[in-house]
């Protein structure tokens, strides 16, 4: 008899036990998709093993305890993942104290995990030159473009050079063809670039190449010739017959770097990221499968790709957040990275002006290669000024005039203000009642453009009170405030400016993160305000200004990596500033005016920075001196969550080698009750043991659910 040992979706984190279903007259083999019935539903396993036994049905089932059903049929003809792949999934599944089959989950596109036999490929026409044919003149141009980017779709080609097209494929110029679809963006031409690697870049390259490290650590201030590098090394691997891979925070938000990439490598491009759609994202995915371009640009989500041959991978931008998963499993994207190039033997290059923590102090040990690169090559570094705000106002009358200053001259400025909606707080004058969410246990934010209280943690609405409810008064008050109060301030105050607001209300369309941002890149604006999403990769000359708002409110959040955050967010504000010719400025409101972030990003100086908030991290004996794991037990009932957590804390021993943290009560979110705790430790493989020993133990009654984060980004 041959049996199946299979991973399927189960809710409880008695993860890595599989189950077993009988398998005679089917091939199978691990990795392959396979139906079986389980609680009576029809779902999909993924096979880990199979075994051969001599037992007969009969005897394997009294040993067992319970009756073998078989499985019903087989999904794929080859493993969806391959060995390198489906080892990835089973390293995850340890490192993240995941279920495997949820690793697996996230590592594939939404296409190969339902069950989905329906797929037929989707046929395009496209329109190619007929090279056998003399062209005249006056059509060169125009079939030299087409032919320079390997053909094109009919329709982008009807929509770029109009009734021209159907002329030349009248008069035989231009073949017409069908061709399986493939998701493409619109071609770009490559472009040649007009300047060679200065002396700093070339000994940048000179030491990833032949340096003793495999992973090395880009550190440079915006402007100084990272992503050119990052370029250069593909076009390298590119030489060779081998893959690279580019990976950056949020590809809306640095369409430039992704077209100075299609510049420079034309169709050997290929984009991965959360705008494509499903079906988009399995083109890409079988693209790279193919080996149908050498380079892939893409969002944390591209590590998992199916590369075969892949010797570079950049994380620009490495400090950011966006490459932590914050759902199952809860992964970081350099930890995977630095697997998968241990794999294939690849390099890897962790790049930005404010490396996180914990990458700096390992280039500092010497645990990755550290590469400087210290002088901007266009412009200077902006000026960093504090000013002090104004009780009165959201945008102190300094400010007012620099802006005024911009406006005049015809320049652009920026604003940062990290917090949407019009006011965080809705409260009661009389009776100093606030406006809460009842499921979250958190203030309601006031949305004027709505005219609604929003939940910015459920995204629950309600229409907008104009009376108290505990004392009926109408004297409501709004404590502090959002982009769209500033936004408010700004058009009484320059009636003529044209100002863009940017944030997650304002872009939750399809495309308008892209929208918005040529907008202000094409100068149809004068003043862009927005949320962190404005400070990432925008390189726009003519922006002289950068403001830099609600940073006091930052540095009090007594978050693991608030003040690491907040200093990080105020360098790549200023390095948004003066990217052009003309000197750029940066005026950062706030009262804090001595606290070291704020010093120190006045200076530009990362390296103090990393000093002092070092040692604050060792005081306190927080990462990257220790390593913590969170723990966090949820439920629907208000004690059932608390109460298995303090269960679980009696399975777990009392040695001197880490702390226990909690368990803490965190009150409701989304309608869930939750509790945490919080182990710490230096030896993080250790502190996963006892976690995994512990979930193992634990019984979990009734709707309580459990939720592991291995090195959490935040603990608010
Ligand atoms: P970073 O990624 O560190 O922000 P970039 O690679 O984008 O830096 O370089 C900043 C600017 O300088 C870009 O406009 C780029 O085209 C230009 N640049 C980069 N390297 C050189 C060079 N060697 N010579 C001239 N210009 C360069
Ligand atoms: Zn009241
Ligand atoms: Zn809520």
């Amino acid at each position: 008899m041959k049996l199946a040992h299979l991973w399927i979706q189960h809710r409880t984190l008695h993860l890595n036990s599989t189950f077993t279903y009988q398998c005679d007259g089917f091939s199978v083999c691990p990795g392959l998709r396979v139906e079986v019935m389980f609680n009576h539903r029809k779902i999909v396993g993924f096979v880990a093993r199979v075994e051969e036994t001599n037992l007969d049905k009969e005897t394997w089932e009294k040993a067992a305890g319970y009756s073998l059903a078989s499985v019903l049929s087989v999904l794929d003809a080859t493993p969806v993942l391959n060995e390198e792949l489906f080892d990835l999934g089973l390293w995850l599944s340890r490192m993240t104290i995941s279920p495997v089959i949820a690793c697996f989950q996230t590592m594939l596109p939404r296409y190969l995990n339902p069950r989905d036999t329906t797929r037929h490929p989707v046929v395009e026409r496209w329109v190619q030159s007929d090279q056998n044919r003399e062209v005249p003149a006056k059509y060169q141009d125009l079939l030299r473009s087409i032919d320079a980017v390997g053909g094109m779709r009919y329709k982008d080609a009807k929509e770029a050079h109009g009734g021209r097209i159907d002329t030349l494929v009248k008069h035989g110029f231009l073949k017409k063809f069908e061709r399986n679809a493939v998701y493409q963006e619109k071609p770009v031409e490559k472009k040649e670039i007009g300047y060679a690697l200065s002396d700093n870049q070339l000994a940048a390259l000179e030491k990833i190449n032949n340096g003793a490290h495999s992973t090395l650590c880009l550190f440079g201030p915006t402007g100084s010739g990272k992503t050119e590098i990052y370029l250069h090394l593909a076009q390298e691997a590119i030489k060779q017959g081998h893959q690279a891979l580019i990976l950056v925070p949020e590809i809306s938000l640095t369409p430039q770097m992704v077209q100075r990439v299609q510049e420079r490598f034309g169709q050997d491009v290929i984009l991965y990221h959360s705008r494509l759609n499903d079906n988009q994202r399995y083109q890409q995915y079988v693209r790279v499968l193919r080996h149908e371009a050498a380079v892939v640009v893409g969002t944390r989500s591209a590590i998992w790709l199916p590369f075969t041959n892949l010797k570079l991978i950049v994380l620009d931008e490495e400090h950011d957040n966006s490459y932590k998963q914050d759902q199952l499993p809860r992964y970081h994207c350099r930890d995977v990275a630095l697997q998968r190039a241990k794999h294939f033997g690849a390099k890897v290059i962790l790049g930005s002006a404010t490396p996180s923590l914990d990458t700096f102090a390992r280039a500092k040990k010497g645990v990755y290669g550290l590469i400087e690169l210290d002088v901007r090559i266009a412009g200077i570094l902006p000026q960093v000024k504090l000013v002090t705000p104004d009780p009165r106002r959201q945008v102190a009358q300094a400010i007012h005039a620099a802006i005024e200053d911009r406006l005049a001259k015809g320049e652009q400025t920026l604003i940062l203000l990290n917090r949407r909606g019009y006011a965080p707080v809705l409260q009661c004058a009389d009776c100093g009642h606030i406006a809460m969410c009842l499921d979250c246990d958190r203030p309601l934010s006031v949305h004027k453009e709505a005219d609604v209280l929003k939940c910015h943690s459920c995204s629950i609405t309600k229409p907008l009170l104009d009376r108290c409810p505990a004392c009926g008064s109408t004297h409501l008050r709004m404590i502090g405030a959002g982009t769209q109060k500033v936004e408010e301030e700004l058009r009484l105050q320059f009636p003529s400016a044209r100002i863009t607001r940017m944030d997650s209300d304002s872009t939750s369309r399809k495309n308008s993160h892209e929208s918005l941002l040529k907008e202000f890149e094409e100068h149809r604006s004068d003043i862009l305000l927005g949320t962190q999403m404005i400070a990432k990769g925008l390189d726009i000359p003519n922006v002289t200004l950068a403001i830099v708002l609600g940073i006091d409110q930052a540095l009090m959040r007594s978050d693991v990596r608030s003040v690491e955050e907040t200093f990080a967010l105020l360098v790549q504000a200023a390095g948004r500033s003066g990217r052009g010719a003309g000197k750029g400025e940066v005026l950062v409101q706030t009262r804090a005016i001595d606290h070291y972030a704020i010093v120190c990003a006045l200076r530009h100086d990362y390296i103090r920075f990393f000093a002092t908030e070092m040692r604050y991290r060792k005081l306190g004996q927080n990462p990257p001196y220790t390593y913590l794991i969170a723990v966090e037990w949820s439920s629907k009932s208000d004690t059932s969550a608390s109460m298995s957590a303090r269960q679980a804390i009696e399975l777990l021993d009392t040695d001197e080698d880490y702390r226990i943290l909690g368990p803490v009560d965190l009150g409701k979110t989304k309608g869930l009750y939750r509790t945490r705790m919080i182990l710490k430790g230096k030896d993080l493989d250790r502190l996963r043991q006892r976690v995994w020993d512990m979930l193992e133990k634990e019984e979990l009654k009734g709707d309580v659910e459990v939720m592991v984060d291995v090195n959490p980004f935040t603990l608010l």
